[in-house]
C-alpha cells in the first residue's frame, strides 16, 4: 500500500497545524489549526467573516491546496486537542471535505463552538466523538486509534493510524506527565506496544515545540506546588490578589480555583475565553468546580461582577481574568488600564501562571500590561507555570518507544528542529535518509 505524507501547515512555525496521511486510496487529516499570532498582529481583525484565500494568503491558516495533489479520498478530519493552533481552522476549511470530524468530547465540543461562530461559512460536517483507547476503519484496510496523552488542555490524544504498512503516529502535542491533576497519565505502555506489534511504526511526526531543551518538562503536579507556595504565603495579606492563566488550561484553573478556596477567598473566573472553556468543561462532567462558582464572560456582567468584589471586599475574592500575554483586550489588561470597577492598591498582588510566549508580539505586550500594572501599585508573580511540551529527554523516551522507522519533525520551524535533529540523530537517524526535516506544502512518498 502506497504511503504518503502531506505536510500542509506547522512546519515552518508553532501554529496553523494540518498534516494529511494518505494510505492507499484513504487520506486521513490531522488538525487544521490557526497561526493566532498572524492574526492579532493586526489591530481589531475579525476573522468570522473572513475567506479562507485570504487568511490562506496572511499565513494565518495552512494551505490546504496542496491536498488535491494527493490521490484518494479525506475520511476522517482529526483534532488532537482543542488548542487554536490545532482547531482553529476547522470552520474555514472543514466543509470542503465530505468526511466527519473525529475526536474527544472536549475537543469537539470546542470544535463546534467554532463551528457556530463562523460567519462566511457553513460547516456541516458530522462531528463525531471517539473517547482515548477507542478506534475506528478507515477504508477497507486501515484503522484510527486513539492514544490517551498529556498536555495544556484536558483530553488530548495522539492519533495513530494503523495500515498493512505499519503504524502512523501523529506525535503533536504532549508532554509525558504521570500525575496530570485532571484525567489518566501518558499511555506509554500502549506506545510500548504500537512499536512492536505487527510491523511496527513506520512513521512518527513529533512535537517538537521544546527540542532545544535539555532535561523533562516537569508534571503539571509541579505547576500545582508552584501555585500553592506562592498562594498559601497569601494568606494573611488583605488587599487584593488577582490570578491569570492559559482559559484553556483547565487544570491550572482547578488549581487556583482550590487554593483560592483555601486561603478564605472565593474565586471568580472573568473573561470571556474563561467563562467559555471552564463552562464547556463543567457541562461536559469533566471537571468539578464548586457549586457556586462565578463565571462572567459578557463585558457588563464581568463589571458587575468587579462592583460585587469592590463592594464587599477585595479581601474575599480572587478573580481568574484573562490577559496572561498581556492580550490589549483581555481583562487584565483592562484593569491595567483602569477600565474595570476593580481598583488596584499599592502592594496587590498579581500571579501570572503562565510564561510568555516568546514572540515578539507577545513580549511587548505583556510588557505593557505588568507596567501598567505596576503603576497601579500591583506586584507581580511571574511564570508560575510548566509547558505542556515534551524536551529532550521526553523525546529520547517517545524513540525508544515506538522505535519508528521514519520520524518527522513538526511543530516549529528551522531553528526549533535543530535540537530534535540532534538528539534523533544521535539514536540513529539520518537526515534525508529516516529523518525528514521539511517545510509547508510538501509530500514525503514513505511507501511507493
Ligand atoms: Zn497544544
Amino acid at each position: 500500500m502506497e504511503i504518503e505524507i502531506a505536510t500542509v501547515g506547522g512546519y515552518e512555525e508553532v501554529g496553523r497545524q494540518m498534516t494529511a496521511v494518505r494510505a492507499g486510496d484513504d487520506i486521513v487529516i490531522f488538525d487544521m489549526g490557526l497561526n493566532l499570532s498572524k492574526v492579532l498582529i493586526h489591530d481589531n481583525l475579525r476573522t468570522e467573516g473572513m475567506h479562507s484565500l485570504d487568511l490562506i494568503d496572511m499565513g494565518a491558516i495552512p494551505d490546504d491546496r496542496i491536498l488535491s495533489d494527493l490521490d484518494g479520498t479525506v475520511q476522517a478530519i482529526v483534532p488532537t486537542h482543542g488548542h487554536l493552533d490545532h482547531i482553529g481552522a476547522i470552520s474555514k476549511l472543514a466543509h470542503r471535505y465530505d468526511a466527519p470530524i473525529v475526536s474527544t468530547p472536549f475537543t469537539s465540543a470546542l470544535v463546534e463552538e467554532e463551528i457556530d461562530d463562523e460567519d462566511k461559512f457553513h460547516t456541516d460536517n458530522d462531528v463525531v466523538q471517539m473517547n482515548a483507547g477507542g478506534t475506528m476503519s478507515i477504508g477497507e484496510r486501515c484503522e484510527l486509534e486513539f492514544v490517551n496523552v498529556t498536555h495544556s488542555i484536558i483530553d488530548a490524544i495522539n492519533p495513530v493510524l494503523h495500515t498493512p504498512e505499519g503504524a502512523i503516529v501523529y506525535g503533536l502535542d504532549k508532554r509525558m506527565d504521570h500525575t496530570p491533576v485532571i484525567g489518566d497519565p501518558i499511555d506509554m505502555k500502549r506506545f510500548r506496544e504500537i512499536g512492536r506489534e505487527g510491523e511496527g511504526v513506520l512513521c512518527y511526526i513529533e512535537d517538537c515545540t521544546n527540542a532545544n531543551k535539555k532535561g523533562r518538562t516537569p508534571s503539571e503536579a509541579v505547576a500545582r506546588e508552584q501555585l500553592e507556595d506562592v498562594m498559601l504565603s497569601l494568606e494573611d495579606y488583605d488587599g487584593g490578589i488577582v490570578a491569570t492563566t492559559f482559559s484553556s488550561h483547565i487544570a491550572r484553573v482547578t488549581s487556583i480555583v482550590e487554593f483560592a478556596e483555601r486561603i478564605g477567598r472565593q474565586p471568580v473566573l472573568l473573561g470571556r475565553s474563561m467563562e467559555q472553556y471552564s463552562g464547556t468543561a463543567e457541562r461536559l462532567g469533566l471537571v468539578d468546580f464548586p457549586d457556586d462558582l462565578g463565571m462572567y464572560g459578557h463585558r457588563r456582567s464581568v463589571d458587575r461582577a468587579f462592583e460585587r468584589v469592590m463592594n464587599e471586599g477585595k479581601e474575599n475574592y480572587l478573580p481568574v481574568v484573562t490577559g496572561h500575554q498581556g492580550e490589549p483586550r483581555a481583562m487584565l489588561t483592562r484593569m491595567g488600564r483602569g477600565e474595570t470597577p476593580y481598583e488596584l492598591d499599592q502592594g496587590d498582588k498579581v500571579i501570572f501562571s503562565a510564561r510568555v510566549i516568546p514572540e515578539p508580539t507577545n513580549v511587548g505586550q505583556r510588557y505593557q500590561s505588568e507596567k501598567l500594572l505596576g503603576m497601579q501599585g500591583a506586584r507581580i508573580y511571574d511564570d508560575v507555570h510548566v509547558s505542556g511540551h515534551l524536551r529532550q529527554e521526553g523525546h529520547y523516551q517517545m524513540l525508544d518507544a515506538l522505535q519508528p522507522q521514519h520520524v518527522i519533525p513538526a511543530h516549529q520551524d528551522m531553528a526549533g528542529f535543530s535540537g530534535y535533529v540532534e538528539l534523533a540523530g544521535n539514536q540513529g537517524y539520518k537526515l534525508g535518509r529516516d529523518l525528514h526535516v521539511t517545510s509547508n506544502g510538501n509530500t514525503i512518498q514513505l511507501v511507493g
